[in-house]
Formats: structure tokens, C-alpha cells, sequence
């Protein structure tokens, strides 16, 4: 046997015989048993003792002579501390022993006849059911019990948890000497099988298991359950060791996979695993990994028994008797590459072709001409499906950082517990809205809960034309405020040529560059234009970053007087924050702050749960009762659900509490710096611009004309990606670099980008 291997492994069982038993209770806790039951057990003896009227008094365990005392008192002490921390969760509690004064853990034992005699409360049930009689409910309950018994037994500590089990998982490969005991070829096959890739990818990452003294052997032999199956008694804890927390839940897959295989074992295993989840939801490595460690514990447990019969110690039928089963379980296990999750028939071709079948043609199109499939990302940082990472210049969703554990947690946690509507009294809800309407301005206090940026505007537009009771709009030459069909309207971006909606006009912003439409006269003659054709203004809409308009910075007068004119002409102004908002611009919250006006109408998207779809309209309740005068109450059936909630206040959180702002003007100006180092002297550079980290390099044939180069800030924005560097491109024929990474973004990440930068430019530069 391997050195540091538990004895008791080898060590014969004690061998009382039923009617020794009943003596034997008698002289260790004075119990008057009329006859015992032997019930069977691999290392140990345990009796069911009977009473006169055929009534179970109690359960006696004989241990095995090389069981040590402290794992004994280990078991003993464990009961306790799982009856204070899980009162209800049944397990079978020891006596103490009579006329023992101490009340530690060695007064629940009596040795008797060279062994530790302990009794045990009779738990109500029945033993040794067939996992195949439970149902699905019966099985996820199952998992869940599991769970609160590693849940109740997490904070245990006794040092007796350091003993080496070979049953316990962490120890699989110490069984390798005993796989040539195995009489099947196949068989022990499948047990190397399943111990190399135990060894392959287990093994590397073991060390990083959440661990914890585990039961380590929650199985139908251990456990009394009711008429349906659930588990009414958890009756052994002779296997206990310190080991990984999930081994618990390996060893209940284990046992009700038992007599199951192909499809309806994974499925069995993965109501199961719902179950276990309700209660202590499971760590991606734990996920990951949990086929293997199901195949080892099931190889394990073919390869011990198979040993002991060849010794000796055991009779075959009995120590068995689960193999058959348990090489089936592997087997399944091996034939779906260890994986749990559901199994779906395979499908041919490149994701590219597939993506254009299955999306259809009105998709937009992939960025970059080898496009990237993200498979995670973190902070500022993507990682593509080859393991290549990627600098993220160009996402502004995931405003506080990919992945950020603050929000990522807030939606986990809210939605284990509540998901809903608004037409429940909402605290946290209703708190959002007041944090909302807090920094804005005063006028501007009601807050109205949708789902994206698209909506929002919906929403306001239809305020807006409800209030003023008319029907023209106003947008930028190159503006995108949405995909429903009010606010496609407004989004010429996305307009088919020659399409021109009769009720929207169009100003274009001023060009500083090439010192282009610098005044209002733009604007005016829009709503003259409208007026004209019978629309009198109800709203104009501004992406306070304009960004599809080749992300401009308009001077704070200039918008001061379109807002002055708006309001002149009867319309109301509408800030689409879904681009500017959220601290981009490192000049406040919103990006309309910077200007120093009123809006009617505050819009919030994109940002505003990183990533989580959650959005907003903000304006003033007149508005919103006139709103509601004219066309009824308003209700959303996502917007402002809880989990929206959560993560657009962690997102707010984040905000303030890692001075995102404050960082985000510092950063930017670097950003611009850095840039205008590296690029300032190339003449196909015109421009290098921008507030905050909504930032632009503007791409031109040559600096005296400034004539647009679409195609060279195309070439230019593919060999950033080479680089490593992700940017897209903007502007009204698309040849401006937008820049605008996750405020992540910080000094240190100015490295890589210019880095990337300086090598994209040289490549470009050589053709
Ligand atoms: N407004 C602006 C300024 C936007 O950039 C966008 C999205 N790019 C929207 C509105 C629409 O938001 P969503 O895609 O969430 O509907």
C-alpha cells in the first residue's frame, strides 16, 4: 500500500456478530436492545438495535481498531457545528457516553472490546434507495441539500481533516498502483483514462480549489431518505477530510448518476447541479473541471474495490457492486469531452458564413477585415478566441471596465435573488432614480426606466411631441439616436440614400477643422426648413460627443445658442447622453454639463450598466404629466427591473468610488498628448481631437486640402488591429479613428496604445 495512505484502508473490519451487538450496547450506553441489525459497512460495524415491541432504539457504531480517536471526535465535533449552523439540515447527532463527565468531543465514545463504540439517534427513513426511482425534483433537491451541508460545514476546522483518504478525489492518482487489480482490460483502461486526464487538468489546478473540510460521501448508502427519495438523515461522516468544497457535490453526481448514462445522465447531473447552485453557486474552475473530478471519484472507487477483493479484505458482490455503473458514468463522461453542459449536434462551417446565415443580411457588418471572435475581456483588455489579447481603444459599454467585479457581482446577486417589474415597490429603484435626478439639474427630477439608448430617445421624442403638440425634429447631418423607427428618423447615419424623412431637418455642426459651419445660420434654416413643410419644431436632439458626426467638441456658446433658439422656436432640447454620458467627457457626469445649459430631456444608455441593458429618460414632471395627459401612463416591462438596477447603481458606485472622472480628464489629455507626439508631423494626420476619452484622429489625403481619406483610416484602423490595438472608424464618410476605450483606461495603458500605435503607423507608412 502507498506510504501515508489512511490504515484503516487495510485494517479488517471489526466482526461483531448481530447478537454480540446487543451485549455491547448494553455495556457501553446501557441500552436495552432485544436484537441488532447489522447494516453493513466497509470499514466499520454499524447495528440498528432493536426493542421489545420491534421498535429501532438506536444506531450503534463499532469502529475499525485503526481508527484513530481524533478522527472520531472529529466526526462528533462536525455534528455539532452543523446543528448551529443548519439547524434543519438532518443529521443523525452521537449520544453521550453515560456517566462521562466532559463534554468535549471524547465523551460521545466508549471503548469496548478493543474498539470505539459510539450511538447514534435513529434518523426516520429509508436506506439504500434506488437513485433511479427519484424524480427531477427529487434529484435538484438533492443537489441543494448537498450544498447546505458543504455550506454548513465550511467554517469546521479539526486537525484531523489533514488524514489521506484514497476515496477523496484530491488523492486520485495515489490509486494508480491498484488499477492492474481490476479484472476487465476495458475497464482499467478506463480508469487510466480518466486518472490522466485527472493528472492533465485537475491536478494543475487543484491548489487554487476553494477547500474546506467536506462530508466527502454523501451518497444514497449514506443517507436515509423519504417515500420520493429526499434525504431525510445524513447518517456517516467516516469520510471526512479537508479537501475541495465541490467534492461533496462530486460524490452526490456519483451516486444518483448510478445506473444512468449517455444524454440523461448529463441531464440528470445538471438538475443536480441547479439544485446545489440555489444554495452556493459554483466558481467557473469549479465548473470546469467538475467532469473530471466526477470520472475520477467513479475510476477511484472501481480501483479500491477491486483492490481490497483481491486482498482479501472484502466480499466482491458487495465491494462491486457500483462498478459496472461507474464505468458507464465515465464512459459517457469521456464521450463528451468531460463537459456537463448540454449536448448539441455539432455544426459545420465558418462562424463568419454562419453569422451571415443566421443574422441575415440587415446585420451590420464585422469590424475589421479579419474579424475577431472576444471570448472574455477584462478592463481595457479583450482576448480573442486564439489567446491573442487586444488593447479595447474602442468600447464605451463597458464604461468602468470589462468584467468589472463591482457590477458583474450586483447582477449576479440580485438576480439569485429577485427579478421583476416596476409595478412592485422597488427600493432600490426608486433610490437610482433620486441618485439620478441628484446630478442633474434641479428642474430635471423625474426619471423614466427603459432598456437602451434607442428607447430612451423613443421615449423622449414622443414626450417631446405630446408637450409641444408638434411634430418636427432636428438632429446633426451625421447623427445616430437609434433603431426604432421615431428614432431612425433621426439617425441619418443609417438613412438609405435619398431617403429623407419630411419631418426631420438637419444642421451640420461646425467643423473647426476646416473652419466650417461655425455659426447658427445651419440650424435656423433647418427650422425654417421644417416650418416650411408644415412641422412646427417639438425637438431637437444632440449627442453631447457627437460622436458619428466625426466626434466634435463644440464650443459651450455655440450650444448655449442652439438650445436658446430651440426653446425660441417652441421645441425642447433632448441630451442623448448614451454616448457622452457616464463621465466620458471627464468634465462631469453628463456630457451637456460642459456646455452649461438646460436640457428638457436627459437620455442615458450604453454606459449605464456596463454592459447590462438598462437605460433612461430624465426630465421634468410637468413634462411627464403632460406626457401622461395626452397618451396614457407609461410602463416598460424590463426597464427598471432589479437586475438592471443593480448594476446601473454599481455602475454609479464605481463612478465615484475610483474617481473615474477626475481620471478620465487627466488621462485624456495624455491620450491627445501622445498622439499629437507621434502623428502631428504625418500630413495624412489632419486632426487630432477630443474631450475626455471620446477622442478622434482625424484621416486626410494631405494637410493643406484636409480632403477625407476614408480608405487610409481603414487600412490605418486594420493595421492597429495587427498591432493589438482595437479602434473603429466615424464620421460622415468614415475616415475618422474614434478613440474611446473603456474609462478603465488609465496611465499605464497609455504604453501599449502607443506602442501599438507607432508600429500600426509604421506599417502603414512602408505600404
Ligand atoms: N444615441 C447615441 C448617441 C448612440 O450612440 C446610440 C447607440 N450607438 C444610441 C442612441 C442607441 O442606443 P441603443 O443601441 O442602446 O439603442
Amino acid at each position: 500500500m502507498t506510504a501515508g495512505i489512511d490504515p484503516v484502508l487495510s485494517a479488517p473490519r471489526p466482526r461483531f456478530a448481530e447478537t454480540d451487538a446487543v451485549s455491547l450496547a448494553s455495556a457501553t450506553f446501557g441500552v436495552a436492545a432485544v436484537s441488532a441489525r447489522n447494516l453493513g459497512s466497509e470499514r466499520d460495524q454499524a447495528f440498528l438495535l432493536v426493542g421489545n415491541v420491534g421498535d429501532p432504539l438506536a444506531v450503534m457504531k463499532v469502529s475499525n481498531p485503526a481508527e484513530s480517536t481524533a478522527m472520531l471526535d472529529m466526526e462528533a465535533l462536525v455534528v455539532a457545528h452543523i446543528a448551529r449552523a443548519d439547524p434543519d439540515l438532518p443529521v443523525a447527532r452521537p449520544w453521550p457516553a453515560p456517566g462521562v463527565e466532559t463534554t468535549g468531543a471524547e465523551g460521545f465514545r466508549v471503548r469496548a472490546e478493543g474498539c470505539w463504540v459510539r450511538m447514534y439517534d435513529v434518523m426516520p427513513g429509508h436506506g439504500r434507495r434506488d437513485p433511479l426511482t427519484f424524480d427531477d425534483e427529487v434529484l435538484t433537491a438533492w443537489g441543494t441539500t448537498t450544498a447546505r451541508l458543504s455550506r454548513a460545514t465550511r467554517g469546521f476546522f479539526h486537525h484531523a481533516g489533514g488524514r489521506v483518504m484514497p476515496w477523496d478525489v484530491q488523492h486520485a492518482l495515489t490509486v494508480r498502483p491498484m488499477v492492474p487489480c481490476i479484472a476487465d482490460p476495458d475497464w482499467q483502461a478506463t480508469v487510466h483514462g480518466a486518472l490522466d486526464r485527472y493528472e492533465a487538468v485537475v491536478s494543475p489546478v487543484w491548489s487554487a480549489l476553494r477547500a474546506q473540510i467536506v462530508h466527502g460521501d454523501l451518497t444514497t448508502d449514506n443517507a436515509l431518505v423519504d417515500n420520493d427519495g429526499r434525504v431525510t438523515g445524513i447518517v456517516d461522516f467516516g469520510d471526512m477530510s479537508h479537501s475541495a468544497s465541490i467534492i461533496d457535490l462530486v460524490a452526490t453526481l456519483d451516486s444518483l448518476g448510478a445506473g444512468r448514462s449517455g444524454a440523461e445522465l448529463l441531464r440528470v447531473a445538471r438538475l443536480i447541479i441547479d439544485g446545489y447552485e440555489r444554495v452556493l453557486p459554483l466558481e467557473s474552475v469549479e465548473l470546469a473541471i467538475l467532469g473530471e473530478l466526477w470520472a475520477a471519484r467513479a475510476a477511484i472507487g472501481v480501483a479500491i474495490s477491486s483492490w481490497r477483493v483481491e486482498q482479501g479484505l472484502e466480499d466482491a458482490a458487495f465491494a462491486e457492486r457500483y462498478n459496472p455503473t461507474a464505468m458507464e458514468m465515465v464512459d459517457t463522461l469521456e464521450s463528451v469531452g468531460w463537459r456537463l453542459g448540454p449536448s448539441r449536434p455539432p455544426r459545420r462551417g465558418a462562424l463568419v458564413a454562419r453569422r451571415e446565415v443566421a443574422f441575415g443580411p440587415g446585420m451590420e457588418a464585422l469590424t475589421y477585415d479579419e474579424p475577431i471572435e472576444v471570448v472574455s475581456a477584462e478592463g481595457v483588455w479583450l482576448t480573442a478566441s486564439d489567446g491573442r489579447r487586444y488593447l479595447d481603444m474602442y468600447n464605451n459599454v463597458p464604461c468602468v471596465g470589462h468584467a468589472h467585479p463591482r457590477v458583474v457581482e450586483a447582477i449576479a446577486r440580485q438576480g439569485r435573488v429577485l427579478n421583476t417589474n416596476l409595478r412592485y415597490l422597488h427600493r432600490d429603484a426608486i433610490e437610482l432614480a433620486e441618485r439620478l435626478a441628484d446630478r442633474c439639474p434641479a428642474e430635471l427630477d423625474t426619471v423614466v426606466f427603459v432598456n437602451s439608448g434607442s428607447e430612451a430617445n423613443d421615449l423622449a421624442w414622443r414626450m417631446a411631441c405630446a408637450v409641444t403638440g408638434r411634430s418636427g425634429g432636428l438632429c446633426t447631418s451625421f447623427a445616430y439616436h437609434g433603431v426604432t423607427e421615431a428614432v431612425a428618423a433621426f439617425s441619418p447615419e443609417t438613412w438609405p440614400s435619398g431617403y429623407e424623412p419630411g419631418h426631420i431637418g438637419r444642421w451640420a455642426p461646425p467643423d473647426a477643422l476646416r473652419s466650417a459651419h461655425l455659426g447658427p445660420q445651419g440650424f435656423t434654416a433647418a427650422i425654417d426648413h421644417l416650418a416650411g413643410r408644415g412641422h412646427g419644431l417639438a425637438a431637437v436632439m444632440l449627442d453631447g460627443v457627437l460622436q458619428s458626426d466625426g466626434v466634435l467638441d463644440p464650443a459651450a456658446d455655440y450650444v448655449q445658442d442652439m438650445v436658446r433658439r430651440t426653446h425660441a422656436a417652441g421645441g425642447l432640447w433632448i441630451a442623448d447622453e448614451v454616448q457622452g454620458g457616464h463621465g466620458r467627457t471627464g468634465l462631469g457626469l453628463w456630457s451637456f454639463e460642459r456646455f452649461g445649459v438646460t436640457p428638457d430631456f436627459v437620455t442615458l444608455g450604453k454606459p449605464m450598466g456596463n454592459g447590462h441593458p438598462v437605460a433612461a429618460v430624465i426630465t421634468r414632471r410637468s413634462t411627464a404629466a403632460a406626457f401622461g395627459a395626452a397618451q396614457g401612463t407609461f410602463f416598460s416591462t424590463f426597464g427598471g427591473n432589479q437586475v438592471s438596477i443593480a448594476a446601473a447603481s454599481a455602475v454609479l458606485d464605481v463612478l465615484d468610488d475610483e474617481r473615474v472622472i477626475e481620471r478620465t480628464a487627466i488621462v485624456g489629455e495624455q491620450l491627445r498628448t501622445a498622439l499629437h507626439r507621434v502623428m502631428i508631423n504625418d500630413d495624412w494626420v489632419g486632426d487630432v481631437r477630443g474631450v475626455g476619452l471620446a477622442n478622434a484622429v482625424e484621416i486626410v489625403t494631405d494637410r493643406t486640402t484636409n480632403t477625407p481619406d476614408p480608405h487610409q483610416a481603414e487600412t490605418f484602423k486594420n493595421a492597429l488591429r495587427r498591432h493589438g490595438v482595437l479602434v473603429g472608424t466615424t464620421g460622415p464618410v468614415g475616415n475618422v479613428i474614434k478613440i474611446r476605450p473603456p474609462l478603465a483606461f488609465h496611465a499605464d495603458h497609455l504604453v501599449p496604445f502607443i506602442d501599438g500605435w507607432e508600429a500600426a503607423r509604421s506599417s502603414v507608412l512602408m505600404g
